[in-house]
């Protein structure tokens, strides 16, 4: 008996040692571990606003850039550099008047950005393809070339018409971020006051159509009452397309414990945004702050100006950005909000959407030839492979096919 104890307590001191050897992995070790594991699993960031560069200038998405020379945050090269495979690009439409001449302007809009990522993709077909399925996204990463997904942001170009639904998910739209800002007449949305308490009736019909065609509904921007309502109706799992935890950064954009312990229930997923005022409250500084209220009135009506003019009011943005550097969040801050995602709502419900050049950035993830660095902090804080490829992608393609699933049952 005595020699089964000591054998017992030998094990143990043997499981104790090899344990505290793999937290005790040095720099070079780490690096070396996530980098594998990061060339390993399938790669998703949910959020990228690149199109609307590619809508506004000759923006070339096959040659590399410098994004802190106004380069921008993606392009094809970078991407493969930073060992992202997938990608959702957002069909953005900011809010406008609700009236049939603002929904037709922004439907139109809509349209034609569409058309830009399709034709930016096909002419690129030798470094990206276009996915519409989880199974594109897999076969597409296994021939060494980046997925392009389409993410709609903002449901303001679906007007009144439901049709439009059915129109955009043919143009390759797997999801429709339900508001942007402001509300419109699907819903409240986070940053606006008081309107439909929620979802509007119509808002309602909105997520039942989403849902009939296995459309993911997304719920980044959308005020706490419309989140709720959504989780109340949908028949399918929902997405936060580029959203952080409320706990550590408070900020009606991201999602509170409640909120993220329902969209666990619901068997969604929320997908850490990496804007950094969303993972962490900016330190105050006065004379920045100043200098971009009076650049915002002088390039108030930034919509209708001319492409020059655009340009120029983007160079003065940069000059300010580099006259007042503002001291960005980083990806251990971020980190911080998975650890919590993580705690309040499981391994199974968090995943990345960056908002490249929608705003997202942080210190040292600045654009996305970086993404490897978030790998390495997950693999740092002692993360799995298995939990890692969860928090890439797997959660996200899990919530994607439960969304087709839901909508061939119905
Ligand atoms: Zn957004």
């Amino acid at each position: 008996m005595k020699s089964v104890v000591n054998f017992v307590i030998a094990m143990l001191s043997l499981a104790i040692v090899f344990s505290s050897c793999s937290s005790k992995m040095t720099e070079e070790q780490i690096r070396k571990k996530a980098a594998d594991i990061h060339e390993k699993v399938l790669t998703v960031d949910t959020h990228n606003d690149t199109p609307s560069m590619l809508m506004r200038s000759d923006y070339n998405i096959a040659e590399k850039h410098d994004p802190r020379k106004g380069g921008g945050k993606l392009d094809f090269p970078r991407m493969k550099e930073g060992g992202l495979d997938a990608v959702f690009f957002a069909v953005f439409i900011g809010q406008g008047p609700r009236t049939p001449e603002g929904n037709t302007k922004a439907m139109k809009r809509a349209l034609a950005m569409y058309d830009k990522i399709h034709e930016t993709v096909k002419n690129n077909s030798d470094l990206a393809e276009m996915a519409y399925t989880p199974d594109d996204a897999y076969r597409i990463e296994k021939e060494g070339k980046r997925a392009i997904f389409i993410g709609m942001e903002n449901g303001y170009p679906i007007g009144n018409d439901l049709s439009m639904i059915q129109k955009y998910y043919n143009l390759g739209a797997r999801y429709i971020t339900l508001s942007h800002t402001k509300n419109n007449d699907i819903c409240d949305s986070s940053m606006d006051s008081t309107e439909h308490n929620g979802l509007s009736k119509f808002g309602e019909k909105v997520v039942a159509e989403m849902n009939r065609l296995g459309m993911m509904v997304d719920i980044s921007h959308v005020s706490d009452s419309t989140f709720y309502d959504v989780l109340k109706i949908t028949r399918a799992p929902v997405i936060a397309s580029h959203s952080c935890a409320r706990a550590l950064c408070d900020n009606t954009r991201n999602i509170n414990d409640d909120m993220l312990k329902k969209l666990a229930e619901n068997g969604g997923v929320i997908q850490m945004c990496i804007l950094s005022a969303y993972v962490k409250k900016p330190e105050s500084n006065p004379e920045r702050d100043k200098a971009t209220k009076q650049l915002r009135e002088k390039f108030q009506n930034y919509e209708k100006m001319s492409g020059e003019e655009q340009k120029k009011a983007r160079q003065e943005w940069q000059a300010i950005q580099e006259k007042y550097p503002q001291s960005l969040a980083t990806v251990s801050d971020m980190v911080d909000h998975i650890d919590h995602i993580v705690k309040v709502a499981g391994i199974d419900h968090v995943g990345i959407g960056t908002d490249f050049d929608g705003g997202g950035g942080l210190k040292d993830c600045y654009d996305v030839s970086e993404m490897g660095n978030i790998t390495q902090e997950l693999v740092r804080r002692g993360y799995t492979e298995e939990q890692i490829r969860k928090i890439w992608g797997g959660n996200l393609m899990r919530v994607f096919r439960q969304v087709e699933k839901a909508a061939g049952e119905m």
